[in-house]
């Protein structure tokens, strides 16, 4: 189906959507990004998306103002325009299209880039939730701002391929011996005592929408959190591992870098997690 989609003020079909090939984000990667899911035609917590999504914007300085009714307004048009059910929107502000390539930043009347668009997925039924996933471990060799959430995602992309050429489905990153997250995800382990740990939020991971709110998951589960960071080897002697993400919600972990975690089937408290975060969200969603 040809998807309508958003660019700067217009809905478009997605074969007459342009933007200047002197584009920021294009030239740079000088732009940052939200992609919120939609379960049931509704958004899934669009209001921490967009909070997430103006401190990106003021930690680069691009002056885009938020406004958070019109934006809610663009996302509930998208759905209703390609029927999307389940699935995400990606949205994208870049700094915007200057009249040369040149890394001093444009003057102030350059306006940003806004574009959006809808992305069809079966998020509740998903085969890798079922199966697990097999993660493959790489030094973390991106920029030090990682909580910013920029389109500077190449190595990020590098680390997946490279992860697939090994068999595995997703890549962790590991610095100074410990890991930070997943390529796109936030990561997590459960030790003996069933006590869930996690990397504390820090400039070196991404402060995951998901991550907030399958940790007060785990308290209403009345399971102990640990942020903390944690080492591969500690990984594979896990009981239990997964990741969260937006668009995956809670995926099991079942091996790390060949090694089986637990018996190397999705765990309980991962399976749970994953529940309850499904059944409150669509609760909530708006
Ligand atoms: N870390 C990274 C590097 C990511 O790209 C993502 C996905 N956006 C996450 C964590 C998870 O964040 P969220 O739960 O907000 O999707």
């Amino acid at each position: 189906m040809m998807r309508t989609v958003y660019v700067n003020g217009n809905y478009v079909p997605e074969n007459e959507a342009s933007v200047s090939i002197f584009d920021r984000a294009f030239l740079f990667a000088d732009g940052v990004y939200e992609v919120t899911s939609v379960l049931d035609g509704k958004l899934i917590d669009f209001h921490g998306h967009i909070a997430r999504l103006e401190r990106s914007l003021k930690e680069l300085g691009i002056n885009y103002p938020v406004d958070k009714d019109a934006l809610l307004e663009i996302h509930r048009e998208l759905i209703r325009k390609n029927d999307l059910v389940e699935g995400m929107i990606y949205l994208q502000v870049s700094r915007g299209a200057a009249a040369d390539r040149d890394f001093m930043f444009p003057s102030a009347d350059v306006k940003p880039t806004i574009v959006l668009f809808t992305q069809s997925k079966s998020l509740v039924k998903s085969p890798a939730a079922e199966r697990g996933l097999k993660v493959a471990s790489f030094p973390d060799q991106r920029w030090r701002r990682c909580d910013i959430k920029t389109v500077q995602l190449l190595y990020s992309s590098l680390v997946k391929n490279e992860a697939a050429k090994k068999g595995a489905d997703d890549a962790w990153l590991v610095l100074d011996g410990k890991v930070t997250e997943g390529s796109s995800n936030n990561a997590y382990i459960v030790d003996e005592n069933n006590t869930i740990i996690t990397r504390e939020l820090s400039n070196d991971i991404l402060h995951g929408i998901t991550r907030k709110a399958i940790l007060q998951c785990a308290a209403e589960l009345d399971l102990k959190v640990e942020e903390r960071a944690f080492s591969i080897a500690e990984a594979q002697k896990a009981k239990e591992a997964f990741i969260t993400s937006a668009s995956s919600f809670v995926y099991p972990v079942i091996e790390i870098d060949g090694a089986k975690i637990g018996d190397g089937v999705p765990g309980p408290i991962a399976k749970r997690l994953r529940e309850i975060y499904i059944e409150a969200n669509r609760a909530a969603a708006i």
